[in-house]
């Protein structure tokens, strides 16, 4: 998505911050769902970051976004007119272990305002995360560093660019208010956008305090407003956990196929829209090891990258658990959820055919890609460089391999898999031209490496903020060559090895 251009939005909306037209329709929910308050303002905020394509997805210019009055509300100093802030109660299996009561324990919710996206009259909720403790702030205290709210920031844009559903950021604002974590740091608050922020958990919290009522009601909420289309199937409650649990399948093969790690796949965490949210610990596959463990605290390895789609299949589970109440059989759950496994392999199937070029299925294609993935296993080759420059390969020159030979080291094992491959797409007459465009719009140049995003963190932490607004526009175009920026295409440094990500946030 391109950022507009001279304040030029495209859409129909236009509005400065106060006239955002707010209205709240989780309000319109019981009030036994959420808390209304107020944030807690900060000292002296400042922006951080602010993204012109997700500003224009509500009809403001980014401009807008700098000014003193609109960093004051999207810090929550100042309330907006119009909405209503609250922060909503849901629960959660952490880790696979039931948790019971958590919530936004530091989210507020504003309200939903109109979007020029997908087309109007689609709406989008606005949240700040980080601005105060609420009535389920637990042992938290309600904040957010500014370390966490840059990665959620930057990541959330990414995955946006990279075509991938996820919440959206519009901006960070930072205080020099400490943060205590490991060490003192500073806080900051994240504004983000999706069009629910209901997740798994906000159904299981009613299954689980046996209030059948209220899971109705949320349940129908969830249809009527976002699955309007399920209202009128035979058994509305077993289309609408089926259609989750594809649209959750199809986002675990998306994250697959760009290497995205999650970090904590907690049903509290998973979206009811088949949506990435909550961005904590993420990364993205760098030395390519499929067991690989991005979040620190995980020491069992249960969000491990391999683990990914199972996990996204046990969590839909959870969330059958929940509606059972509803659905009525449990025969009938299970049946609502026997779309997952397919629609996930079928997914993960589409997405690696167009990662390497296929126009055409062959049977023995899962044997190919197996076998690629073996290769990259054993030879722990960079993710992202390895699938962007098998771009360049070309069918009867493999003397022009040596860029993406240079990635191994062991290339003989290269050189076996090419072989295989270049036999393949000789099968179907692969034109080396049209292959490559067609693969460099699929397999990304530029991803969100940890490494970029801590160069980005630590100058932001010295007060300068130019390396986050560098950093997005890299990231905006991430299919794009970029010669300008092709450092941030590099592997990581040395000095990136020793980076860990922990669930502190
Ligand atoms: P997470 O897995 O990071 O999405 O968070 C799990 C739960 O902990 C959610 O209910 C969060 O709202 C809550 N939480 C995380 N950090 C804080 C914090 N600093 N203050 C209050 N609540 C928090
Ligand atoms: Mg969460």
């Amino acid at each position: 998505m391109n950022a507009p251009q001279d304040g030029q939005l495209r859409g129909q909306l236009r509005y400065r911050a106060d006239e955002l037209p707010f209205e709240n329709s989780y309000a319109s929910l019981p009030p036994s769902f959420y808390t209304r308050l107020q944030a807690t303002p900060v000292p002296a905020p400042y922006l951080v970051g602010a993204s012109a394509s997700a500003a224009a997805l509500i009809g403001l210019d980014v401009e807008e976004l700098a000014r003193p009055e609109t960093v004051d509300a999207f810090s929550g100093n100042r309330t907006l007119p119009g909405s209503e802030p609250l922060s909503a109660v849901y629960s959660g299996h952490q880790f696979g272990v039931w948790a019971g009561q958590l919530g936004d324990g530091r989210a507020i919710l504003l309200g939903d305002v109109p979007a020029n996206e997908p087309s109007p009259p689609g709406r989008l909720e606005l949240q700040l995360k980080g601005a105060g403790l609420t009535p389920y702030s637990r042992m938290g205290d309600g904040r957010a560093v500014l370390r966490s709210s840059i990665r959620e920031f930057l990541c959330s844009e990414a995955m946006a660019a990279l075509g991938i559903p996820t919440s959206r950021a519009l901006c960070v604002t930072g205080s020099d208010m400490p943060v205590f974590r490991e060490t003192a740091e500073t806080s900051a608050i994240a504004t983000r956008m999706a069009p629910s922020f209901v997740r798994f958990g906000s159904f299981e919290h009613w299954f689980y305090n046996d209030r059948k009522e209220e899971l109705r009601t949320l349940t129908d909420y969830v249809i009527e407003r976002f699955y309007p289309e399920l209202r009128n199937a035979e058994q509305p409650y077993r289309a609408l956990l089926t259609e989750v649990a594809r649209r959750t399948a199809e986002l675990m093969a998306q994250w697959q196929s760009v290497g995205f790690m999650h970090g904590v796949m907690n049903t509290d965490n998973m979206s009811i829209l088949g949506l990435t949210i909550d961005y904590g610990p993420f990364g993205f596959m760098e030395a390519f090891n499929a067991r690989h463990i991005c979040n620190h605290s995980d020491h069992q390895g249960r969000y491990a990258y391999h683990m990914q789609p199972r996990i996204g299949q046990w969590n839909c589970y959870a969330l059958g658990q929940a509606l059972l109440p509803l659905v009525g059989e449990v025969e009938d759950v299970e049946a609502a959820l026997e779309i997952y496994k397919p629609a996930y392999e079928a997914k993960f199937d589409q997405l690696m055919h167009a990662k390497l070029g296929l126009m055409t299925r062959q049977e023995s294609d899962s044997k190919l890609i197996d076998d690629m993935h073996t290769l990259m296993q054993n030879t722990h080759v960079d993710f992202t460089l390895f699938f962007r420059r098998l771009g360049n390969l070309q069918l009867d020159a493999p003397a022009g391999d040596e860029p993406i030979r240079d990635l191994f080291i062991d290339r003989p094992a290269f050189d076996a898999w090419a072989a295989q491959y270049r036999d393949r797409l000789r099968q179907e007459s692969s034109d080396d031209i049209k292959r490559k465009q067609a693969m460099d719009a699929v397999n990304p140049k530029f991803v969100l490496r940890n490494y970029l995003a801590q160069i980005a963190i630590e100058k932001a932490q010295n007060k300068d903020f130019s390396e986050v607004a560098r950093l997005l526009a890299v990231l905006e175009r991430p299919f794009d060559e970029q010669p300008e920026n092709e450092h941030y295409a590099e592997l990581p440094p040395d000095w990136a090895s020793e980076l860990e990500v922990s669930c502190s946030s």
